[in-house]
């Protein structure tokens, strides 16, 4: 196995707490990191001891969930619980921060945020960070675990498609294919 660069090592991390993640929304996970070591992390989910949206289904409030902290407030206030500082930290999340988070990032001292994946970036947090010179970064994070929502692999990515075709050069019904396109993607969801 190649070794990891350190970016590539904490957004592994990142990514391993997303598999911890009670949300079904999105599945999400963050590293504080400062001097090349790892001071907290967090995932997105209830309040310990709350119930999981994963038994219950998400608690939705103007479309969402209400009942999960954000995997980077958990990590910050996990700072904050156990008394390590972040002024000055990094922090590594498996997507581009909510405009919550990045207000909370920003306020708690954090001084660079490495990113894998964009996710409704909002202007208005890419301006925050812009206004407090905030370095951030997108660091791409090649599948070493797969996680929840990318554990399909290209192989099977294809051989779905080709399956797609042969449905179609049989004659089927473009709303019949439209119909099993859609359940395929919500079975393999996000990759196709
Ligand atoms: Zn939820
Ligand atoms: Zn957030």
């Amino acid at each position: 196995m190649k070794r990891l660069s350190w970016d590539q090592y904490f957004m592994a991390q990142s990514h391993l707490l997303a598999s911890r993640s009670t949300c079904t929304r999105l599945v999400v996970g963050a590293t504080i990191v400062r001097d090349k070591r790892i001071i907290a992390g967090g995932y997105n989910g209830s309040i310990s001891g709350g119930v999981h949206c994963t038994d219950e289904g998400c608690y939705l409030i103007d479309g969402h969930c209400a009942r999960t902290i954000h995997a980077e407030m958990n990590a910050i206030l996990q700072c904050a619980k156990f008394g390590e500082p972040t002024e000055g930290a990094e922090i590594y999340v498996t997507h581009f921060p909510c405009v919550q988070c990045t207000k909370s990032i920003i306020q708690a001292g954090i001084r660079s945020v490495y990113y894998a994946r964009d996710y409704r970036n909002h202007p208005y947090a890419e301006e925050l960070f812009k206004t407090a010179k905030i370095a951030v970064k997108k660091v791409p994070f090649d599948n070493i675990f797969a996680v929840n929502e990318e554990d399909i692999s290209g192989k099977q990515l294809a051989y779905i498609a080709s399956l797609f075709k042969k449905l179609e050069e049989s004659g089927v019904k473009k709303e019949e294919l439209h119909n099993l396109y859609n359940q395929a993607e919500q079975l393999f969801a996000r990759g196709m």
